[in-house]
């Protein structure tokens, strides 16, 4: 392994053909950094069954131990992982190390949520007795990790599903598996077995097989929409097993009428080109009071055009790195030049100064005039602006997707906000603030096709368990009064 590929030439980035491994290169330099063969899914999944039970029956307070245990871990390995991720996905060393800094803060949020979700309950009642609420863990989980957060969105579902006793299979993204593999050895040196945070190597393919395989209880996912519904079309027929479904958006930020034009300029820049537009809270569409255009659109296009875009260890530090690949690269150009084609107007052309890797401006692109812009997700740094001339065409317009992840107002009154969040159809609703960065103390998630109402964050608690009510007596005691003949004593 490590062995370099050219990149002086077209070839750089695809994989030649190895077989069942997978492959994992840095978008930076198109090197390969890391490969394995695939897993036997078949035979992770019997490792984990066996090891459940053992697990799920230990105390809870020694499955917190372990976790916090493995934040200790994360942090003695802090500097390694943050540069594994900036390698693998390209973004800048600032931004992984707060992406370890999340993995990390993730376990103590993760503890006050399990405590205060899905504790246990006791009432008592003088009909009754006592009835206790307590939650039970699913099972085995596969956890289905996304490129662009390969550390910290997995590892949001791992950490609640060990924590409620749950035994769980963690298949990262095909395009960063060696962080995802750095996090594995994290949890194990914490003394979480391997057969209870069982790492495997796998795309699609293994993807798909851990969602259909009847050894597994569910499926915590981050990713696509795409295949969020293809996961959800697979398990239509089983209700049994626990689906959420972490998705992307198409998310508005309105802006309305407010002074702090600077503000206002650095927020949309940072909600859109953050991470090169690779989160799925980013700000994809900014739709602008007509009067605000002429002011805000020039603030934009300056603020942009000195955003740094380099590799990601370059000085000084970039304000983003790549996008993941070159397909991805592609695809995001066809995408551009289709806006254009269809009546867009450029304010910032995208552009990408080698055509061997993966590197792209920020583009922004006024797409008012277009008649029916596609409502799809554009994963990469990519900003439509429309222009709207009153806040009813505003809403409307924000509203205008299947999506529903994100969404910010900035500027307005009170009482435009009151409007807003009551009628934009979203899981993260802000005001005066960007669209990217929800607190890790909330609930995330979206609706629409962003998610299937089983928010991550602070809820995570509530899918890694179900509840289990007991009504419990220290003796039996009972009577029939009514309906019986008379007789016997
Ligand atoms: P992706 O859907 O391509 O892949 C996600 C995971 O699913 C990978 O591990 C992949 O191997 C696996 N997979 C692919 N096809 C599968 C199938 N048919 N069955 C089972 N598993 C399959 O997503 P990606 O490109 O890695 O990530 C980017 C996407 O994730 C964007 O759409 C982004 O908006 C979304 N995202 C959502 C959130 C959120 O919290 N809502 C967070 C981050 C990213």
């Amino acid at each position: 392994s490590g062995s370099a590929l050219s990149t002086g030439d077209g070839e750089a980035m695809s994989a030649p053909v190895f077989g069942p491994e997978i492959v994992s290169f840095e978008p930076a330099t198109g090197k390969e950094i890391w490969r394995a063969p695939v897993s036997d899914i078949d035979e992770a999944i019997k490792r984990a069954r066996r090891a459940w039970p053992a697990w799920a029956a230990q105390p809870l307070s020694t499955r917190m131990e372990l976790v916090r245990r493995f934040a200790n871990e994360v942090r003695k390995d802090a500097e390694k992982l943050a540069t594994m991720i900036s390698r693998e996905t390209g973004k800048p060393q600032w931004e992984a190390a707060a992406e370890v800094e999340s993995v990390i803060a993730k376990v103590e949020v993760s503890i006050r949520a399990f405590a205060e979700r899905t504790a246990q309950r006791r009432f008592d009642n003088a009909m009754q007795g006592t009835s206790a609420v307590r939650h039970k863990p699913h099972g085995v989980l596969a956890v289905l990790g996304p490129f662009n957060y390969p550390a910290h969105l997995p590892n949001a579902h791992i950490v609640p599903a060990l924590i409620a006793g749950n035994a769980v299979i963690f298949k990262p993204s095909e395009k960063a598996p060696a962080t995802g593999e750095m996090l594995q050895r994290c949890f194990n040196r914490a003394g979480i077995t391997s057969a209870i945070m069982q790492f495997v190597c796998g795309g699609p393919e293994e993807g798909k097989q851990l969602v259909a395989h009847d050894g597994i209880d569910g499926v915590l996912f981050t990713g696509s929409a795409n295949t969020g519904i293809n996961i959800n079309r697979k398990l239509a027929t089983r209700p049994d097993k626990i689906v959420a479904l972490e998705m992307g958006g198409n998310n508005p930020v309105v802006l309305w009428d407010t002074p702090k034009l600077t503000d206002a300029a650095a927020l949309i820049v940072r909600s859109a080109f953050s991470t090169a537009g690779q989160r799925c809270t980013a700000a994809r569409r900014l739709i602008v009071k007509s009067s605000m255009y002429d002011s805000i659109v020039p603030e934009l296009k300056s603020l942009a055009d000195r955003l740094i875009f380099a590799e990601p260890f370059a000085e000084p530090a970039p304000f983003m790195g790549p996008v993941i690949d070159n397909a991805a690269a592609d695809g995001l150009t066809e995408s551009f030049l289709y806006l254009l084609s269809r009546g867009g107007k450029a304010i910032k052309h995208l552009v990408r100064p080698d055509e061997n890797l993966p590197f792209l401006s920020p583009a922004i692109i006024d797409t008012t005039a277009m008649p029916d812009r596609p409502d799809v997700e554009l994963f990469g740094p990519i900003l439509q602006v429309i222009k709207v001339d009153d806040f009813d065409q505003a809403i409307a317009e924000a509203n205008n997707t299947r999506f529903g992840l994100a969404a910010s107002l900035i500027g307005g009154t009170p009482q435009e906000y009151n409007r807003f969040w009551a009628n934009v159809r979203a899981g993260v609703i802000n005001w005066n603030k960007g669209t990217i960065g929800p607190s890790h103390a909330a609930p995330v998630g979206g609706i629409g096709l962003s998610g299937n109402h089983r928010p991550t964050g602070y809820y995570a608690a509530d899918y890694c368990a179900y509840p289990v009510s007991s009504g419990e007596l220290d003796q039996p005691r009972a009577l029939i009064g009514i309906g019986l003949r008379s007789g016997g004593e």
